[in-house]
Order: C-alpha cells, then structure tokens, then sequence
C-alpha cells in the first residue's frame, strides 16, 4: 500500500525505554480508510524482553508501601488528565469512536481508573480468627503475584487497558500489557509519561502486536503467572487451552448478548433515551451494550414507534464532528460482519425498520471510505435467529414482544452469554424478582452503565470467567497465605 502522509510509528515500551521492532503492522484509521500508523508486530523474542525487565523489576516494586505506589499512580492519573484533549483525539482517531465520547467517557475512565486503584489499595485489610483452645490465631497476608499479562480488546482502548495495569501495580506486581494490534496509540501515549509520573523502570511495559503472535507469546511464557483478559469468548478458549499447561490464574471478561426488559409501566421518557444509547453508544460497540429488546406487549407499538423516530436522528458521520453521535466502526472487515448480520435478518422475514439497508447514509467527502453504519433496528426476529443468539458488536439491535414476566426472564436467559441486562418497570417487587433470576453479572434497573468501581464487574456462562473491583481486582492480583500463630 502506497503511504502518501508522514506515518506515526510506534515503538514497543521495554524496560523503560521505546524500542523499535523488526517488523511492523498497519493501522488504519476507520474513519477515512486510510493507514496512518504502524504498530510493531511483536513476537516472542520481544515478549521475552518485556517479562525480563518486567521481573527484574518485581522486587523493587513490591517491596514499595502501598502509599508510595499511590502516589505514582496518582501523579499518573494527573498527567494523563493533563493530555487529556491530545488522548482524546488520539483515541477517536485510532478506534473510530465520536471525538465526544472519547473526551467524555474514555479518557475520563483511564484517569479515574488510576485514582480509583491509588485510593482502593490503601483501604484492604486482611482476616484474622482465634482458636482460644488450642492457644492459635489465624490471619491473612496478601502479596503480589509476579508479572502480569495483560490483554486487551480494541473497543475501549485505554479505558480497558488501564483497568487492568492500575489494579495491577497498585497490588505491586509488574506487568506485560498487549493492547489490541488496531488500537495501539493511546497506550503508546501513556509509556511517555510512566517515567515522569516516578513508575520505575520495568514495572510497566508494553508489547504491541497481534494476539496470534504478541498475545500467544504472553499467554505461554512460563514466567507470567496470571493473565487478565477483555475480549471475545473464542479468543478467551484459545487462552485457556494454551495456558492451560501452566495453571495461570485468569480473569476473562468476553462478549455479550445483554437483553433489556421493558415492563408495560416503565417510564419511557427515560426508557427510549437510555435504550438508545444503550444500543448505539459508542457504535454499538460495548460489551455491555443492549442487542436484544423484549418489550411488553402493551406498549410494543407505541415503544418501536418511538423508539425508531429517535434512532434515526442519531447522526452518523466524522467522529471529529461534536454534533456527531456514531462515529465509524473498527475495520472494515468488523463493517461486514455487521451488515452481515442485517442481510440474514432480512432473509429470515424479520422487519428492518430503520438504518442499514433501508435508510441511506450520507458522508461527508473526507469520510467516503469510513467504515461507517446507520443505527438499525430490526423486529419481528426469533428468538433462535442468529442476530437474537450471537454477539453482533455493532449499533444494530433487536426489538420483539413478550407478554409475562415468566416468559421473559427463560427467553431472556435462553443465550450462551450472561453479562449484563436492564430492566425497566415502576414496580419494585418485580424489578428485584426479575434482577435476581437473570443471568447476568450486571443487572441495571431503569438505568444502564451507572458503574461502581468499588463492586464486581464480570460475566457468567460465555460471558467471562472471575470479576474485576475493588476487592475482587485485589484479590485476583494477589497471593494470599494462611499464617497460624501458636502462642
Ligand atoms: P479479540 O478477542 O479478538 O481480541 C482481544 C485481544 O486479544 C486483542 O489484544 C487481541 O490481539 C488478543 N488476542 C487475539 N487472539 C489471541 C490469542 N490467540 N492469544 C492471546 N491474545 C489474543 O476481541 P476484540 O475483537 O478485540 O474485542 C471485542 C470483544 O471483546 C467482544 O466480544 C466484546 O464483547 C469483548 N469485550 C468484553 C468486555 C468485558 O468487559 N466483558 C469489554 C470489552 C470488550
């Protein structure tokens, strides 16, 4: 490919210092079309570096009081707020996303994931019993692991990145992160500032490649004891299978397919609008986002009448744009897929109401080549069809009817996934009924995507193995050792 601008070229971040790599990936930006970085193709020699330097600096690290990491992760937390305008336009850029979404959601995030974990590590306190009878006591201590692996999906890109390496060092260990080979900048970004921030040398370091290479390499080095990852339920097989030879402890947050359960007493002036963002934010593409909407039979008229009048004011277009509400999608082959979707949909005698395929899409000249999609909503879909069953990871969703509370909660669960769900209703008793029998590790009621770091956050069935939090990061990212006292 001929490349007529100056490209960015990013170094992998080893021990410290940015170092380049042999071979190089190229990466586009979804809005134009166009390559404009190369990220390293890192493979197992670099990754081997990484763990290295990542080990030599372990016992330095771990032997610092949790205030003074603290306080590095605080002063972390202060520069990146400080570039906070730069790392937005870096992130949109690179991923797609609405320039307005990144300055308000992701970069926001990835400070406040920093301040979050500075403040949490100092709160932890350990167990203690007495056995008076036979003279003992009994109490807890909590060590860090070792060298983390850390793996990290394309949608959220720094925002999922650094909720995984600020609980990581604030516990004392030392990590090797691999973010996503088509969303590698932000985290370039950040390496620049460790050094300033007082991260010593080795504590973080940063591997870019694909998942084949860079991310197999990690998953199977004998000297990473524990691998965090975000992202799809067939990557997340392929890691267990191959580190399953080493007992790794894991954390795997993966896909979802996440029902939202609107009651006929719902409040809809709240109802459509979060519905709507539930769907389509950040094009659609969230883990948590909304695909498959069951609305009590009562109102589905009215519901799908509102409901499509305001998706189709969403503006689609350059992410760079303010007004913008859906920027582009990651690549072009994830566009396909999408429509894919759609297209099947179709054949199947379901109902496209609004977006691909039936409205049409007008770019602006710079974006013609954009991997862009208009918000769809599609009814009338069964429940076995595959856009009700599968994770579509775009702004496309599905509106059918149900009539009682039974009926819903078996249809809602009847997925292999079980991350999150919504519920809408005025009635407390059900909303605390149905809450308790879904499937889910995240259940909303008459909102979406209110978030507490402080408690799990984490999938069941396809949907992940562990949770990530306060407590529950601290505990996958330690050690801990039963001690008895004889006295
Ligand atoms: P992906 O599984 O393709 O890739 C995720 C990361 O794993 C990338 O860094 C990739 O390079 C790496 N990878 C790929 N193959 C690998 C291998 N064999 N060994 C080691 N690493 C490998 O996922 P994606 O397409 O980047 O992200 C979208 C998916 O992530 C969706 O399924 C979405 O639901 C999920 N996700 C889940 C959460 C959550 O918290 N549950 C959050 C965001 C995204």
């Amino acid at each position: 490919m001929a490349h007529s601008k100056a490209l960015l070229v990013l170094e992998n971040f080893i021990g410290g210092k940015f170092v380049p790599c042999s071979s190089y990936i190229d990466s586009y930006n979804p809005s134009t079309g166009d390559v404009y970085c190369r990220v390293p193709d890192s493979g197992k020699e670099e990754v081997e570096a990484a763990v290295k330097s990542a080990k030599a600096a372990f016992p330095i690290w771990s032997s610092k009081s949790p205030l003074e990491r603290s306080q590095i992760l605080n002063k972390l937390a202060d520069l990146i707020e400080h570039d906070l305008e730069a790392f937005a336009q870096a992130e949109s850029k690179d991923q797609g996303k609405t320039i307005t979404f990144a300055r308000t959601v992701d970069i926001p995030r990835a400070v406040y994931n920093f301040r979050f974990f500075a403040s949490s590590i100092l709160h932890h306190t350990t167990e203690c019993t007495e056995m008076a009878t036979m003279g003992c006591m009994h109490y807890t201590s909590r060590a860090p692991v070792g060298v983390a692996g850390l793996i990290s999906p394309w949608n959220l890109p720094l925002y999922l990145l650094t909720w995984k390496i600020a609980p990581a060092i604030a516990c004392g260990n030392t990590v090797v992160a691999k973010p996503s080979e088509m969303t590698s900048v932000t985290a370039w970004m950040m390496c620049k500032l460790l050094e300033k921030a007082g991260v010593p040398h080795g504590v973080v370091n940063i591997v870019f490649g694909t998942g084949t290479k860079a991310g197999e390499a990690l998953t199977c080095h004998p000297d990473v004891p524990l691998i965090s990852f975000t992202g799809s339920t067939l990557t997340a097989q392929r890691i267990t299978e191959k580190s399953a030879p080493y007992c790794k402890r894991l954390s795997l947050e993966l896909g979802g397919k996440n029902p939202a359960i609107i009651f006929d007493d719902a409040d809809l002036t709240q109802c459509i609008p979060t519905t709507l963002r539930s769907s389509f934010a950040n094009q659609g593409e969230i883990c948590l986002c909304t695909s498959r909407i069951f609305v009590q039979r009562g109102i589905y008229s009215e519901f799908l009448k509102r409901f499509v009048a305001e998706a189709k004011k969403w503006k689609v277009g350059n992410p760079s744009d303010p007004t913008v509400d859906v920027g582009a999608l990651i690549s072009k082959e994830h566009l396909e897929k999408v429509r894919s979707y759609v297209k099947k949909a179709q054949a199947e005698g379901a109902r496209v109401l609004c977006g691909e395929g039936v409205d049409s899409l007008a770019l602006p000249t710079g974006n013609q080549k954009g991997y862009f999609m208009l918000p769809t909503v599609i009814a009338e879909v069964k429940d076995e069809s595959c856009c009700m069953q599968e994770e579509i990871f775009g702004p496309v969703t599905c509106v059918v009817a149900f009539d009682t509370e039974e009926e819903v909660i078996e249809r809602a669960n009847s997925v292999k996934y079980g991350l999150a769900a919504t519920v809408w209703s005025s009635n407390v008793g059900r909303v605390h009924r149905v809450a308790q029998r879904l499937q889910a590790g995240l259940v909303w009621t008459n909102c979406w995507l209110v978030r507490d770091l402080n408690l799990p956050f984490g999938g069941m069935k396809a949907s992940g193995i562990g949770r990530e939090g306060a407590k529950d990061s601290y505990e996958f990212f330690t050690e801990v050792k039963t001690i008895t006292i004889k006295h």
